[in-house]
């Protein structure tokens, strides 16, 4: 496979951006290696500056749910945009998307559109915090939500990739007011809750953690948190941008039938533009700025070219039966590794949950953050460098989870497995 442009891109990239990257986890560092610089993509496919092609199971790290380019997504790209790019002025198209936002995910009731999930996530915990007057926050080992301050504490796949278990930069103060808890854990929660609940502001979860690779939440997790926020008068902020529109249409709480307080969403909202949006109970969100005095606001939030391709994305993923279907998807490509890696004697295996996937090198169950750090990430590597030979794009780290769309259809899910037959055989060879 000639790489030769993505090679010279790259050596120029590392003069003048960090890394040679805009985001750390596309920079190959746990995989080893270089990334391919991409020229287009469609469908399924990625298709990188020296004509290579490759399956591409990231899907720019879950927006793509519908495959790459979709004629009706660009269509509405490109009719809104010949009307101007941006107004600083409302646009009909914001009302829209929250229309559409509200009435596929019951719990927000009001919505405020920002520009990325790390925006969203920010926003929400300011909003716990300013409702409830209390300070200290709660998240999970391994997940992650955004690179905001006070989320850099055991933050998953990024940040574990490079071995920072805080980030320099975050004020320890600040940081002191973070308390994790392990994952699925459900007494450390409830021991948690216990002695410091009334100094909680805020509970924030990805209630799968797609930044450990892919852990789903075992029966009656979430709802025990759910119980615990109530108790205590803590809020309880689902972060779905990876999960919401995709898990479901209305995401993870409706896939477990829980109710958070507030919710943040990215990626698919923007269908590849750059879009985050938070939102929950009506009285938290009124009183955001300017109904009340939490403030947050932004120059391009409710971008309309932005919107646009959200809306389009939206609509494509209310087709009857789309989240089925990616399901079934899902579960077929995922089955077909399994039975590739035991034939291969590799130990190995898969988490699922619909357009959304977890790759371990190691015996399952994986049900908690010890258990997915627990994949062999050597072994990920050499499977993950085969597999890009031969045309598969997987996540290049061994903690993010992999995203499906409905563009992946059985013969790309065949050419995968094909693929891994020969993969595993190189991974079990040493
Ligand atoms: N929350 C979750 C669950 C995420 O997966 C991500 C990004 N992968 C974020 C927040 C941050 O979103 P962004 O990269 O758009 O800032």
């Amino acid at each position: 496979m000639n790489t030769d442009r993505s090679h010279a891109l790259f050596a120029r990239a590392t003069q003048l951006l960090p890394g040679g990257v805009n985001s750390p986890v596309r920079a190959f560092k746990s995989v080893g290696g270089e990334p391919f610089f991409a020229q287009r993509a469609e469908g399924a496919f990625l298709f990188d500056v020296d004509g290579n092609r490759y399956i591409d199971y990231v899907g720019s790290w879950g927006p793509m749910i519908a495959g790459h380019a979709h004629p009706q997504v660009l269509d509405a790209v490109a009719r809104t945009m010949r009307d101007g790019l941006s107004f600083g002025v409302p646009n009909a198209l914001e009302v829209t998307m929250a229309e559409a936002i509200t009435s596929i995910v019951p719990s927000c009731e009001m919505v405020r559109m920002v520009n990325s999930g790390t925006e969203a996530t920010l926003s929400a915990i300011r909003v716990a915090r300013g409702a409830t007057g209390r300070s200290r926050i709660v998240k999970f080992e391994g997940c992650y939500h955004g690179h905001g301050d006070s989320f850099l504490v055991k933050a998953g796949s990024g940040v574990m990739t490079l071995g920072l278990p805080n980030s320099p930069g975050v004020p320890a103060a600040l940081a002191d007011l973070t308390l994790t808890l392990p994952y699925n854990d459900f007494d450390a929660a409830t021991r948690l809750f216990d002695e410091v609940g009334s100094e909680i502001a805020g509970l924030i979860i990805e209630p799968i953690v797609g930044n450990a690779n892919c852990i789903l939440p075992r029966d009656g997790y979430l709802q025990h948190l759910r119980d615990l926020c109530t108790k205590h008068g803590v809020l309880l902020i689902f972060d779905e941008v990876m999960t919401g529109f995709r898990v479901a249409l209305g995401g993870a709480q409706q896939r477990y039938g829980i109710t958070p307080d507030l919710s943040t969403f990215g990626k698919i909202i923007g269908g590849g533009m750059p879009v985050g949006a938070y939102g929950g109970r009506r009285d938290l969100m009124s009183q955001v700025a300017p109904s009340g005095p939490i403030y947050q606001a932004g120059t391009l939030s409710g971008n309309p070219v932005a919107m646009a391709a959200g809306l389009a994305t939206l609509d494509l993923i209310q087709a009857p039966g789309f989240h089925d279907a990616l399901e079934r998807a899902t579960h077929a490509l995922c089955d077909g590794l399994e039975t590739a890696a035991r034939d291969a004697g590799v130990a190995f295996h898969t988490t699922r949950a619909p357009g959304m996937f977890g790759l371990y090198f190691r015996e399952g169950p994986v049900q908690s953050f010890a258990d997915a750090m627990g994949s062999d990430s050597a072994k990920f590597g050499r499977f993950f460098h085969a597999m890009l030979e031969r045309g598969v794009y997987l996540a290049p780290s061994a903690f993010e989870a992999g995203f499906m769309s409905s563009a992946h259809g059985e013969t790309e899910i065949a050419q995968t497995v094909a693929a891994a037959r020969e993969a595993f055989a190189i991974v079990a060879a040493g």
